[in-house]
């Protein structure tokens, strides 16, 4: 993928959000940058960060994690869904050896410079101990059709070797910040982090920076599927005369079967394609483990139906 980075459309960002910053204004662009595009954000999103200095309600200055807020969507964000929290007493809890959410999230907002933003990612600790200035995460569709592999870290290893850090799969929060920020102190030399099952990180000095390597580091996964990426289109042609329910809800299930899916209350149905047309996308090197949008098309006299059916045979939940 291509970087949409604009230094005139970042200029303009930051001449628009004049009042809150250089900082947070460079951080919406390159956060609305990400979540615009399916790519980076299908599966739920992700998160963006800015480690900035602003003045408090006291009119004291006070370092600050800008971090996203939840109920807010990346691609239409703006200053208000990136609430600020001070910064020291975020990191000071990297020395706790346990950290309930419910506890976690009470800090968190306690220490918001503003107490009506909303409340910061669950993922502001892992923002708050790597110390880059801006980080950029996402669930990047190429990163997890690789990491959701069951080797999916070898995978992930072969592609990109040191420049990033691996963090095993732990459920986002206190114990995964702590993880990732001891992969991170090992080798502080790493562009980004893979979260294995769950994500990548990037880290940069500036906005751009931590942008673009987002965009390179998936950029390489992107590539790595498109060494092995098996037929992506099944097809049939469209029969002239009209199809019945029955005969299109059979064949549905020998669409999926033919891409990899199987239903064990259908598969002894055998499909119909001369009936119907059934189109079988699946953007992802290996269908067994990757979501599959399946596309039928019926004609019943003059009326065409279209409907698609999306299949995660892993049943991974969405982050
Ligand atoms: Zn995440």
């Amino acid at each position: 993928m291509q970087s949409a980075w604009s230094d005139r459309d970042a200029e303009a960002a930051v001449a628009r959000y004049e009042k809150f910053g250089r900082d947070v204004a460079l951080r919406v662009y390159t956060t609305r940058l990400l979540g615009s595009d399916p790519r980076l954000v299908l599966h739920g999103g992700g998160n963006t960060s800015v480690k900035t200095r602003l003045v408090d309600l006291n009119g004291e200055e006070a370092d600050v994690l800008c971090v996203k807020g939840s109920g807010w969507d990346m691609g239409t964000i703006e200053p208000a869904g990136l609430p600020a929290v001070r910064l020291a007493p975020l990191q000071k809890l990297r020395a706790r050896e346990q950290l309930v959410d419910e506890e976690m999230v009470r800090l968190q907002r306690a220490n918001l410079i503003d107490p009506s933003s909303p409340n910061p990612s669950v993922e502001t600790l892992l923002h708050a101990f790597i110390p880059h200035k801006f980080i950029d995460h996402t669930h990047s569709t190429s990163v997890l059709a690789l990491t959701d592999q069951p080797d999916g870290e070898a995978l992930c290893r072969e592609v990109y070797g040191a420049r990033v850090g691996y963090v095993p799969y732990l459920m986002p929060g206190f114990l995964l910040a702590k993880a990732a920020a001891e992969v991170f102190d090992r080798d502080p030399s790493v562009e980004g982090l893979i979260l294995v099952k769950h994500g990548i990180f990037s880290f940069g000095a500036d906005a751009r920076q931590a942008y673009e390597r987002m965009i390179a580091l998936v950029s390489m996964a992107e590539e790595r599927l498109a060494r092995n990426r098996k037929p992506a289109f099944v097809s049939a042609t469209l029969p002239a005369r009209p199809a019945a329910l029955a005969e299109v809800t059979r064949p549905v299930a020998g669409a999926g079967r033919d891409s990899g899916v199987t239903n064990p209350d259908r598969d002894g149905v055998r499909p119909a394609p001369a009936l119907f047309t059934a189109t079988t996308s699946n953007e992802y090197a290996e269908p067994a483990t990757s979501p599959v949008a399946v596309n039928v098309r019926a004609v019943a006299g003059t009326v065409v139906v279209v409907c698609t059916v999306a299949v995660d045979p892993a049943n991974r939940r969405t982050r």
